[in-house]
């Protein structure tokens, strides 16, 4: 008789025993794909190991139900799905439960869902791009930095490809991925949105044709299932393009991991076990297939730039554009002064309206960008820019008006809001944020003839109505278009050369301690939609906190900029100096919420951990009808993390996940 340990797709931290009918005895090994009876139902479950002893009593051991027509999980994607579930603290089974979708739940009955995308770029039958077009030619400097790349590769190290927007990173990754194609090995090329996903697909299937793979979630299962099977087999080598969720992939013969725009908060999976990050797991697969992995982006984490003055990775570097166009001029515009100046009409200063209107008399057009509207809000001061901030944990503190105090959401410090700004004594502190609704409005009143639109979330309800506006917008249709985060990244406009960021203090206004690293990377991108095809690009920033480090950093691009800023970082003890876990814990009822905070930092501090802050509520405390309370959980990087981390996740898995969720590096 033999019994075998199988992992069920369900949050048991461990495997689950069941005996082999002799019929499939022959046909079960390490990694196959069986369907098993829990209490009654029917889950499909992998086979961890095989057994002749069933280490306990037999006659409580009922026999698996069949065994599944599929490829068996490989050694290194059992190997990866440890390494996950014990990183990023959740079960086996959960990580299972989320890899399933890639194979086994490609078994379930295809339901049709339409034409997929990658229909029409070429993907397998039907392409209109014949295989093998000839690779992109490569410039001066991308040749050199291409060559510095594969010397890291050889010498056994990953790379960060930091290269300014229109560098022409694109290019030098479909050099290399050609590379390991005509070496026979298969490459993963991830993006962190599919809106990105789309562009690239075109590119890349020029070049590659039907070696070219598209994955994400949306796409059918039989697709699904093609895909499964030809990343595992070993026949002829390809290229997938995915989401993070291509990670999960049965991969053989992994030659190259390609991360583009690792900097993205998207990478992060936030919804579900395993709470994952894109990048990190990528590095992470790598070191299991013992691949070179290349990260690349326009404004590198600062994760990632940690890791290069640590030695973990290799710096490449690409400074000028590619496509010959001129770099964006970027001018910083004092709303302080400005306004004692009498310099303004409205939001507006008077420079900006001047650029504006120049803009129009060429017919080029205007991008006007304001930060979307937060769920808390901040005070500022109008006149010296000045948020108040947690003594403790250096992050914005929101306002509530109903008992005009300013809360900490890291570790609940609350005080008593005063009017008068306590850093200058002129201003008196209001909103951040106020008054941006009008902004169309305003620049109707300013400019009557110009065909203005606004896109956000407001207005774009669904992606019909997304692709109008930008069609317009690319054909010349629209002159102003006034949006919010949406707008930043992923699109290209021909006659886009002045792109305007009004009220830039608020993009910092995150309740995080990240806010300034995203902001910068924000206006980075933002930067980069300007003047692109050889017109000159100009942005104007206007802001009432021109002397804040992110402006700063702005005017003067470059990795080693970003030193004050992660110096500071380092003084509040963040990430990457620290590593945080953060603990959600979830109740209907408000007290409960917070009384059982209080009882899971007891059970924290008792497994060992004694930098817990919190418990305090989110800047969404409530949301489908329950309260939200979180602990942060810091320790140290150089302090054993992985024992560390087990034992703390003992002590909390007699909880339900319908009360807590454990977020290891969260990014929100
Ligand atoms: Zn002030
Ligand atoms: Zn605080």
């Amino acid at each position: 008789m033999k019994y075998v340990d199988v992992i069920i797709p369900l949050k048991f931290r461990d495997s689950v025993t069941y005996s082999v009918p002799e019929s499939i005895e022959e046909s079960i090994v390490p990694g196959s794909i069986v369907k098993v009876t829990v209490v009654g139902r029917s889950y499909t479950a992998v086979v961890l190991r095989v057994k002749d002893v069933p280490g306990f009593d037999p006659s409580k051991i009922i026999p698996l139900r069949e065994v599944v027509n599929f490829p068996p999980v490989t050694q290194a994607n059992m190997d990866f799905l440890r390494q996950v579930a014990s990183y990023y603290m959740c079960s086996l089974g959960e990580a299972f439960r989320f890899a399933a979708p890639s194979t086994v739940k490609a078994l379930k009955r295809d339901r049709a869902k339409g034409a997929d995308i990658e229909e029409a770029a070429g993907n397998g039958s039907g392409g209109q791009e014949p295989a093998g077009t000839a690779l992109p030619v490569l410039s001066g400097e991308q040749a050199k930095a291409a060559d510095s790349i594969r010397n890291l590769f050889s010498s056994g190290k990953n790379v960060l490809l930091h290269g300014v927007t229109g560098s022409g990173k694109t290019e030098i990754y479909i050099t290399l991925a050609d590379e390991y194609l005509k070496r026979n090995m298969n490459v993963l090329y991830l993006v962190p949105e599919i809106a990105l996903s789309r562009q690239i697909q075109k590119r890349l299937a020029a070049h590659f044709g039907d070696s070219l793979i598209v994955y994400h979630s949306g796409q059918t299962a039989a697709h699904k299932r093609d895909v499964y099977e030809k990343t595992a087999c070993s026949g002829k080598p390809h290229i997938i393009l995915g989401l993070r969720s291509a990670l999960f992939l049965p991969f053989s013969r992994l030659g190259l991991i390609v991360v583009d725009e690792e900097h993205d908060n998207s990478y992060k999976q936030t919804d579900q076990a395993p709470r994952y990050h894109g990048r990190d797991t990528a590095l992470m697969l790598g070191r299991i297939h013992k691949c070179p992995v290349l990260l690349g982006s326009a404004t590198p984490s600062f994760e990632s730039i940690y890791n290069v003055r640590n030695g973990k990775l290799g710096l490449v570097l690409l400074s000028s554009r590619y496509y010959g166009g001129e770099d964006c001029t970027v001018t910083v515009v004092d709303m302080v002064r400005e306004r004692r100046k009498r310099a303004v009409k409205g939001p507006f200063s008077l420079v900006l309206v001047n650029a504006i209107a120049q803009r129009l008399e060429r017919h080029e057009q205007v991008l006007v960008f304001r930060s979307r509207r937060a769920y808390a809000t901040a005070l500022e001061c109008p006149e010296c820019g000045h948020i108040p901030k947690c003594p403790r944990c250096n992050i914005p503190m929101s306002y509530h008006k109903f008992n005009n105090s300013l809360s900490c959401h890291y570790c609940g410090y609350s005080e008593k809001a005063v009017s008068a700004c306590p850093v200058c004594g002129k201003g008196t502190m209001r909103a951040l944020g106020d008054g941006t609704e009008k902004i169309e409005e305003e620049l109707q009143g300013l400019f009557p003839g110009a065909r203005i639109e606004r896109f956000d979330s407001d207005t774009v309800r669904d992606r019909k109505e997304e692709a109008r506006i930008l069609r317009q917008f690319a054909d010349g249709d629209i002159d102003i278009l006034v949006g919010t985060q949406m707008i930043s990244k992923g699109f290209d406009f021909s006659r886009l050369t002045l792109t305007a960021v009004l009220k830039a203090e608020a993009v910092t206004q995150v309740f995080d301690f990240r806010a300034d690293e995203r902001a910068l990377q924000l206006l980075r991108q933002l930067m980069g939609r300007a003047g692109r095809r050889n017109v000159p690009g100009e942005m104007i920033v206007q802001t009432s906190q021109a002397g804040h480090p992110v402006f700063d950093m702005l005017l003067h691009p470059g990795l080693t900029d970003s030193n004050r800023m992660l110096e500071e970082r380092y003084e509040f003890g963040y990430p990457p100096f620290s590593r945080i876990i953060r603990l959600s814990v979830k109740s209907q009822d408000k007290d409960k919420a917070q009384q059982r905070a209080n009882e899971i930092k007891n059970i924290v501090r008792m497994a060992g951990f004694s930098d817990i802050t919190g418990p305090a509520a989110p800047p969404v405390e409530r949301s489908a009808g329950e309260f939200r309370q979180h602990l942060l959980i810091k320790t140290d990087r150089s302090r054993s993390w992985a024992r560390e981390k087990s034992m703390l996740y003992c002590s909390l898995r007699s909880i339900p996940a319908s009360e807590l969720t454990i977020d290891v590096d969260p990014v929100y």
